[in-house]
Parts: structure tokens; sequence; C-alpha cells
């Protein structure tokens, strides 16, 4: 059958891309292209990537950047990674993709074994998603779904903690932080709901109590009404990249016992050795009874996310009158992603991830130290792989990227955070450079303000 087609098509006919120059690529981009959060057509600088290797983009002018952004917590094992590449170009030739409705394969089965293992044993049940924004969709409806199964029809509002960052779509923004701009603009068309402060005591400060008491009061006062806690453990990662202590969690996980309702921890940003250890809930000893995956599931590669939960919550959905769990994906489970997916993780466990984080760790600690001195310096705290300069105002992001890219790193700051989040295998001398264009760019900053 594809023979036939092939001998169908005359071989001058099978048509290549054409390479396109520089100026073609960046006129079109500019006039057709939305990028994340950013105005069409507008003049910041848009980079031509290449090609991308080990810790390394390739710009189409030749330069070379130090990758310390690792696409957005993804690409945890550098680019290029041939073990990831052979297990993707294995899996196009059984199939790239075929539906999950009733039918089932090997890479999904795999990916699923996989998971289980490394997940706390009361985990049990998968939900593959096609991102992270449509994982948390899938953890929220799950807990409704769960309540309704219950016949707690009211249980609706989810109670969460401002600073947070979940996702762009409708579920997810509704229980990102309810101040940063989604909120006031998408009034009316996403829901409220109940919001804690954000955890103020530290990651690496003394436990205070008190930090637990909105939360604790907004629980008991709403009982009725609410489907689930949901929470980022440790790390709010784009909503401001802070990093909270344990014990905030060990609380939340006694009260929802106590109220009987779900937790739910949204690990896409934190899942897979990013803070340290492989999950960051590790930290505070507790298992949720939900917990979204996704970014780095693939090792950068393909978009993919999982939701997984207990077999109660799965049970009791599926023997409800409704009898099913209502989300699917088209491109659920795919093949190519599960694939990828699976190789990754045991990429990642057969690594010595956590002698690499804690060397990334200590690099970071002592680099990006001096930034401390700096006036225009709020704060530096930096947690396993990840490394972070607060400044007192918002920094110009455009400006500050082309400084960058011009010192040979790629780090791209928004709102008032200068951050990195590097592949794990990057070198120390790397790593020293992009913490050192960290600094300076600090100094930059210092006197800009003071001019
Ligand atoms: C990035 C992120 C999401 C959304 O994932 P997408 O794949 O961008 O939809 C959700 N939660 C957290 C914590 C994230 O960091």
């Amino acid at each position: 059958m594809i023979t036939k087609y092939l001998k169908a098509l005359p071989q001058s006919e099978i048509r290549h891309p054409q390479v396109m120059n520089s100026k073609a690529i960046q006129d079109f981009d500019r006039r057709h292209l939305w990028h994340p959060y950013t105005a069409l057509g507008n003049n910041d600088p848009v980079f031509i990537v290449e090609s991308a290797e080990g810790c390394r983009l390739k710009l189409k002018n030749g330069r070379e950047l130090i990758d310390g952004m690792a696409s957005w917590w993804c690409a945890i094992h550098g680019y290029s990674n041939p073990i990831l590449e052979r297990a993707m170009k294995d899996q196009i030739d059984h199939t790239p993709h075929v539906m999950f409705g009733g039918l089932t394969h090997e890479p999904a089965v795999r990916l699923g074994r996989t998971l289980i293992d490394i997940m706390p044993k009361s985990l049990q049940a998968i939900f593959y998603a096609d991102s992270g924004s449509v994982a948390v969709e899938v953890a929220l409806k799950m807990a409704v779904q769960y309540h309704q199964a219950k016949g707690h029809e009211k249980r609706t509002k989810f109670v969460t903690v401002r600073g947070g960052y979940h996702g762009d779509t409708c579920g997810a923004m509704a229980i990102s932080d309810p101040e940063n701009g989604m909120h006031s603009m998408f009034r009316g068309m996403i829901n409220r709901h109940l919001y804690a402060p954000r955890p103020e005591c530290r990651f690496h400060e003394s436990w205070n109590q008190s930090d637990c008491h909105v939360i604790e009061n907004l629980i008991a006062t709403h009982q009725q009404e609410v489907a689930a806690v949901i929470i980022e453990p440790i790390v709010q990662g784009a909503g401001g990249m802070w990093f909270y202590h344990p014990e905030y969690l060990r609380h939340l996980r006694q009260m929802c016992n106590e109220y009987g309702l779900p937790l739910i921890f949204d690990e896409i940003a934190t899942g897979f050795g990013r803070t340290g250890r492989l999950f960051a809930m590790e930290h505070a000893a507790i298992t949720p009874d939900i917990i979204c995956l996704g970014k780095a599931l693939t090792g950068g590669t393909m978009s993919m996310a999982a939701v997984i939960t207990t077999r109660d919550i799965a049970q009791t959905i599926s023997e409800s009158p409704a009898g099913v769990f209502m989300h699917g994906p088209t491109f659920m489970g795919n093949p190519l992603a599960c694939a990828v997916a699976d190789a990754s993780i045991n990429l990642l466990l057969e690594s010595s991830w956590q002698q690499q984080i804690n060397a990334i760790e200590q690099i970071m600690r002592e680099g990006l130290e001096p930034a401390r001195q700096s006036s225009a310096v709020l704060d530096v705290r930096i947690l396993g792989a990840i490394g972070v300069i607060e400044t007192h105002s918002p920094v110009d992001q455009a400006l500050l990227c082309r400084v960058f890219v011009e010192r040979g790193v790629w780090i791209r700051p928004f709102g008032r955070l200068i951050y990195i989040m590097p592949p794990y295998i990057i070198e120390a001398e790397d790593l020293y450079t992009l913490c050192h264009a960290m600094v300076e760019s600090v100094e930059l900053i210092r006197r800009s303000n003071a001019r």
C-alpha cells in the first residue's frame, strides 16, 4: 500500500522544504507568528535557532548560546540526546500516532509501568494528557467527578494559594494567582475560587505554624463547597519562583484528611529531579491524591503530561452512575511521546542526577552570591537546579535578552526575576558563565536605575 503510494509519486515531486534565509524567517515570524505572552509584530528580538546540542543552542547567525532555561524546565538531558532520539526514531518506524479510544499500545503501557514504579504506592491510575494545562484541567475534573459520585454536587470550588501558576486554560487560570492580570482580564469567563496567602515560610528557614492559619480557616469555613486543594509543592514556578517550607504541605495533607478532600499536587515544573528530589513532594514526605506531571516528562522533546490518582478516586468515579471520566484528548497517549517519555525517565534514573543537581546547586550558591551585594537586588535564592535573582523593580526583558545573547548565554527573565534552571548535564564552566552573566546583568540594572 505504502509502496504503491510512493511509486505513484515521481521522486522529483517529493518536496523537500526549501532553506530559508534569516530575513525571510524573521519577516514571516514577525508578521504571522505569535510567541508566548507577546504582542504580534512587536520589535522585541526573536533569535533563530538552527539546532541545539547538549547545553548549547546554535543560532542561525553562527552564535552559540549556553542554555540556562532547559526550554522552560523541560530539556533536563540537554538537547539532541542520542538515546531520546533513538526512542523517537524507532517509534516512528512503528507508528507515531493512533487513537487511544478502544486501542492501546506498548509505549503507553511501558511508560505507565515506569511511572507507577517511581510514584508513591497509592497512586495507581494514570490519565495521559497532551500538555500541562490540560493535565490541570483533568485533575480538577477528577476531583469534581469524585464528589459528584459521592452525591456532593455542590463541591466545585478549589482552595489554593496566591502566587501559583497552573497554566493558561480557563480552569488552570482560575486557580493561578488572582492578581497577576489573567483574572481581571478574563473576568466573567473564569470561576472564582478560594485563595489563601502565599506560604511565607521559606524552604531553608524555620517553620512558623501561623503560616497555615488562613488556609485552615478557608477550608473549615467553606468545607461544603470545596472539591479539592491544589498547589505546586515546594516551588511556585512561573508565579514567582518562590521556595516554601515542606511543613506547609504536611499541614495541608492533615487538613485534607480531616475534611475528606483530595489534595492535588501540580508537579509539572518540579517533577523529575529539578528540586534535588525526584519529586518535590519528597521534601515533605507526603503523598497527594492526584498528581500532575508534564514539562520534563518527555525530556523536552514532545508535549505530553500525565495525571495520576489513587484507586479510590478512580474507582469512585468509575462506579458512579455516570460511570466514566469525562475527558479524552485526540492525541491522548500519543505513542511517540510515550516512547520518548519512557526513555527519558529511564535515562534519568540510570544517571547520577542527584550528584549532578547537588553540584549545580553548589556552583549556583557560589556564583550568584555576589548579586546579593547589589542595591538592585531584593533576594537571591537557590534550590536544587533552580537559581533565582529577584530584583526590586521589573527588568527590561528585551534589553536583557539581547545583552545575554551578546554574552553567549540564553537566559530569559520575566517580571522581577532573573533565573536559570539549566539542563542537568551542564558543565561547571558553562554554569559559572551563566552565573557571571546574571550577576553582571544586575550591575547593568543598578547602573541604569542610578541614571
Ligand atoms: C508550565 C506549567 C503548567 C502548564 O503547562 P503547559 O504545558 O504549559 O500547559 C502548569 N503548572 C505548572 C506548575 C507549570 O509550571
